[in-house]
């Protein structure tokens, strides 16, 4: 079984930037205002914001086509088992066509209830205040996990690799480990599938444990090691 993880740099490749690159900044919001459970919870003012920013973001990622590397990903899901992890919230993956992807941070197609967690899908639809269908509440808010709030398919992710085999390849693309790390969570579950890391700045925590390190773009490396493996 592949296993594909990908994170902000995938999606840079297709266009889309992220706080990642811009310190603190996302698209000139402030990520602490915007991305903040807390004061979402507590504040007006940040929740108009933050519904703002989000049919903003939501426009853009639209907009958006995905890369060769999401088209080869989809292609390879074809031939043989492959599962896709993904921290992103933008539809690029499901753009090219591939099934069953995991988003850990939520999705810019869905709505969730602060106070249930229940979830609900509003396809292309803005994201706009309401009313929750399970519980009545009014605090509903875009479908994407904050900072500061629960993320609930972490539990996903923990029983996906307590499921890891050492047959199986491990491939983290476009991520800087510092907000999910799973290398870290791989050793710590005492698995031993093959790792390879592809990202143009390979961070410290990734030049260990044996991890395959690929220096390059999200797209172009992608696309060089599923070359390499079709032709193995
Ligand atoms: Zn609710």
């Amino acid at each position: 079984m592949i296993y594909i993880f990908t994170g902000a740099g995938m999606a840079a490749d297709s266009g889309l930037p992220t706080f990642r690159d811009t310190g603190g900044l996302w698209e000139n919001y402030d990520i602490n205002q915007v991305c903040n459970f807390p004061r979402f919870i507590k504040e007006q003012n940040i929740r108009d914001l933050t519904f703002q920013f989000y049919n903003e973001r939501k426009l853009q990622y639209s907009e958006a086509k995905p890369h060769a590397g999401y088209v080869a990903i989809a292609k390879l899901q074809q031939q043989q088992p492959v599962k896709v992890i993904t921290t992103n919230i933008d539809l690029l993956h499901e753009a090219a066509g591939t099934a069953d992807v995991l988003h850990l941070h939520g999705r810019v197609d869905q709505m969730s209830c602060a106070q249930c967690y229940h979830y609900w899908n509003i396809a292309d639809h803005v994201f706009e205040p309401g009313e929750c269908a399970a519980c009545g509440s009014v605090m509903v808010k875009p479908g994407i996990v904050f900072f500061g709030e629960m993320a609930p398919e972490y539990e996903a992710l923990h029983w996906l690799i307590e499921d890891l085999k050492s047959t199986d390849t491990f491939v983290i693309v476009g991520t800087s480990l510092n907000v999910v790390n799973p290398i870290a969570m791989i050793r710590s579950a005492g698995k031993y599938p093959q790792i390879i890391f592809i990202d143009k700045n390979i961070p410290a925590a990734a030049k260990a444990h044996g991890v395959i390190c690929m220096e390059e773009a999200a797209e172009v490396g992608l696309l060089k090691w599923i070359n390499a493996i079709n032709q193995s």
